[in-house]
């Protein structure tokens, strides 16, 4: 089968950027506020923009005027998920960029290695949170939209029995696998989630919920748990009658961005965990900003 149109390079920062923007913890602190408040600093709490600047008493420090009976003090982290860690800006940002310039992911093994931090659960956490602010609103899908589902996880042998499920190992229902239903415009966002199985009920509320109704196109493939769409413009392709393409019809875009999740949890996660699996929305946001020009800026607002 012929691979789906990959997307086109993210622009992203080379290392000898990412230097000369962050040559030192102050350069990585102006970047934060200027990201975090464009027009100028307002109070976490109250968003109350007349604050005493207390950066005499301690750099990039505030104090809300508005709140409580002695004002508000609070530093250009809080509130974000920089907060409450003793690591300098500088190593989160180097870690958000590893995490951003890596299209098949970035494990928290190689994050600790990399940035020869003290211990493993350093970066575990720091990877967690990345994650976390990585996760975005997304408008719902609309023109020609694409929805596939897929499954992902170790090898069923390799689990406890009572999580084998009844498909071999050889993917599909049954198998133990953890499934994942995505929707990809063409030319647009992806949006990806993992879901407690396939059937009809779930799949039909994941598109309710993520397609819009006037979509010009809906394309899945014959599965059984999408023929209830009758309200939304629905083609399907068979690939069990060795249908690919026809016309418009394919999911070739959504494949395209499996292959690419996939090849990530494979070579890089090796171990696939169900409970965090939502943590991995991180590809989900490195596709969706495959073309933004301030991808790492971006990143930074949402942390
Ligand atoms: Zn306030």
């Amino acid at each position: 089968m012929a691979r789906a149109k990959q997307p086109k390079p993210i622009h992203q920062l080379t290392a000898a950027q990412f230097e000369k923007l962050f040559p030192d913890e102050p350069a990585c602190c102006a970047y934060l506020v200027a990201r975090r408040w464009p027009d100028g600093v307002r109070c976490p709490r109250c968003g109350n923009p007349d604050l005493y600047d207390a950066s005499s008493y301690k750099s990039f420090h505030w104090q809300c005027r508005a709140c409580g009976p002695d004002g508000y003090r609070f530093s250009l982290i809080a509130g974000t998920i920089f907060e409450n860690t003793n690591k300098p800006l500088r190593d989160w940002y180097r870690v958000i960029h590893l995490m951003l310039v890596s299209k098949k992911g970035m494990s928290a093994l190689q994050l600790y290695r990399y940035m020869g931090f003290g211990s493993y659960k350093t970066a575990w956490l720091m990877c967690h949170k990345v994650r976390i602010a990585l996760m975005e609103d997304i408008d719902k899908l609309g023109g020609i939209v694409e929805v596939d589902e897929t499954f992902v996880g170790g090898l069923a042998k390799n689990r406890h029995w009572d999580k084998r499920g009844g498909g071999g190992g050889t993917g599909g229902i049954g198998s133990g696998k953890t499934p994942i239903v995505g929707a990809v415009s063409r030319k647009g966002n992806v949006v990806a989630r993992v879901v407690a199985n396939v059937q009809a009920k779930t799949l039909e509320a994941f598109v309710r919920e993520a397609v819009a109704h006037k979509v010009s196109l809906l394309c899945t493939d014959q599965w059984t748990g999408y023929k209830h769409l009758t309200d939304y413009p629905h083609a399907t392709i068979d690939h069990a009658m060795g249908q690919y393409v026809i016309g418009a019809i394919h999911t070739q875009t959504i494949e395209g961005f499996w292959s690419i999740f996939k090849r990530g949890v494979v070579g890089t996660f090796h171990k696939m965990s169900r409970k965090y699996m939502p943590l991995y929305a991180e590809f989900q946001f490195r596709y969706n900003n495959r073309e933004n020009a301030d991808i790492f800026g971006t990143a930074i607002k949402g942390c």
